[in-house]
C-alpha cells in the first residue's frame, strides 16, 4: 500500500502517517524528518536544506526530490510505505507518478487532512518536538508524560524554529500556493480521500481506517 499524507502544516498528518505505519506495517517517510537528521548531523544537505526551513520556504525540488527517491527505494519500502510531506508541489507529485509509473506501480490514496488556518496557528504553538529522535507532541493534544521531556527516547523536547508563530504563517502561504493544488491533482486521478482533522486524533485515525480497510 502507497499512501500520500495531505494537509497544512500541523494538520496532524505526521502524527496519522505513524500511527498507520504501525497498523500496516509500512515505513513512514517524512521528508522534513529526513531534513532534520541531515540537518543534526551536518551534513551538506542538512546545512543547505536548513536555510529554506528556518524560513518556513520549500526546499528546493531538485533537492528534496532525489532524497525521496532514494529514500523509497530501500528494501524495507518495497511493499508499501506512508508518504507524511512529500509531495508538497506539483512537480513533486509529477516526478514521484512517473518513477512509479516506470516500476508498473502506482500510488494508492492520497489522505488529505483537512483543517482550517485558523485552528492549525493555535496548534502549531504547542506543539514540541524531541531534538533527538523526532516524535512530535502537542501541550494540550498529545502530551508526553513527562512536561519536555520525550516518551520514546527520553531526550529534550522542543519549539521547532520553523514552528515558531511568524514562520507557521509563512509556511502557511506557502501551503496554499504550492501544496493545496494537489488536493485538486489526486482528485482528479481518483485517488483523494478527505478526512476531517478537527476531530480527536484517533476518530481521525478511524476515520483513515474506514478508507483504508
Ligand atoms: P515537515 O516536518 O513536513 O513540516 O517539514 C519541515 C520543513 O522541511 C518544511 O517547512 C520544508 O521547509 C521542508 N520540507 C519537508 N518536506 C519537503 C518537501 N517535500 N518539499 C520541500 N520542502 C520540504
Amino acid at each position: 500500500m502507497k499512501l500520500i499524507m495531505l494537509g497544512a502544516p500541523g494538520a496532524g498528518k505526521g502524527t496519522q502517517a505513524k500511527m498507520i505505519a504501525e497498523k500496516y506495517s509500512i515505513p513512514h517517510v517524512s521528508t522534513g524528518d529526513i531534513f532534520r537528521a541531515n540537518i543534526k548531523n551536518g551534513t551538506e544537505l542538512g546545512i543547505e536544506a536548513k536555510k529554506y526551513m528556518d524560513q518556513g520556504q520549500l526546499v528546493p525540488d531538485e533537492l528534496t526530490v532525489k532524497i525521496l527517491l532514494d529514500r523509497v527505494a530501500q528494501e524495507d519500502c518495497k511493499n508499501g510505505y506512508v508518504l507524511d510531506g512529500f509531495p508538497r508541489t506539483i512537480p513533486q507529485a509529477e516526478v514521484l507518478d512517473n518513477a512509479l509509473t516506470e516500476l508498473g506501480d502506482k500510488v494508492d490514496f492520497a489522505i488529505n487532512v483537512d483543517v482550517p488556518d485558523e485552528n492549525i496557528i493555535g496548534r502549531m504553538g504547542g506543539r514540541r518536538a524531541c531534538v533527538k529522535c523526532g516524535a512530535t507532541y502537542h501541550v494540550v493534544y498529545n502530551a508526553p508524560k513527562t512536561e519536555g521531556v520525550c516518551d520514546a527516547c527520553g531526550d529534550k523536547l522542543i519549539l521547532r524554529a520553523d514552528d515558531e508563530p511568524e514562520t507557521v504563517k509563512k509556511r502557511l502561504n506557502v501551503y496554499h500556493e504550492q501544496t493545496q493544488p494537489l488536493i485538486e491533482y489526486y482528485g482528479n486521478k481518483g485517488i483523494l480521500k478527505e478526512v476531517d482533522g478537527t476531530v480527536d486524533m484517533k476518530d481521525v485515525f478511524a476515520a483513515i481506517c474506514d478508507i483504508l480497510g
